[in-house]
């Protein structure tokens, strides 16, 4: 049960998942933030990203950098789909994890959508 002074003010609960039972958090928000005291209540504005952070070392590990490097992966193995179907290659298809968004080729119109 919340505590009576989110019934009573109107207080935002934390969004927070419990860890041990995996039900969600009763306690309030802290002021401006999502989650509770307990959960790492931090204002959207004091959240440090990208060079500003302090972990930032070289940028190729940067949420931008690796959505570049799943599309290029994707294209790639989309490349690998169109020719085997195009009769270009004989060799194995690459196993493995495919990349975020991959849809496989499977016929000429798909290959004419890709271009
Ligand atoms: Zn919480």
């Amino acid at each position: 049960m919340p505590l009576p002074s989110m019934r009573l003010f109107g207080a935002k609960q934390c969004t927070a998942l419990t860890k041990r039972t995996k039900q969600p958090c009763k306690n309030p928000a802290a002021y401006g933030c999502r989650t509770c005291r307990m959960h790492g209540a931090r204002k959207p504005e004091t959240i440090k990203q990208g060079k500003d952070h302090a972990n930032f070392v070289h940028g190729r590990r940067t949420l931008e950098a690796q959505q570049e490097q799943s599309a290029f992966c994707r294209r790639l193995q989309q490349l690998e789909d169109a020719m085997h179907i195009l009769g270009m290659t004989t060799a194995k298809r690459s196993r493995g994890r495919k990349a975020n968004g991959y849809r496989k080729l499977t016929s000429l119109e798909d290959i004419k959508s890709l271009i």
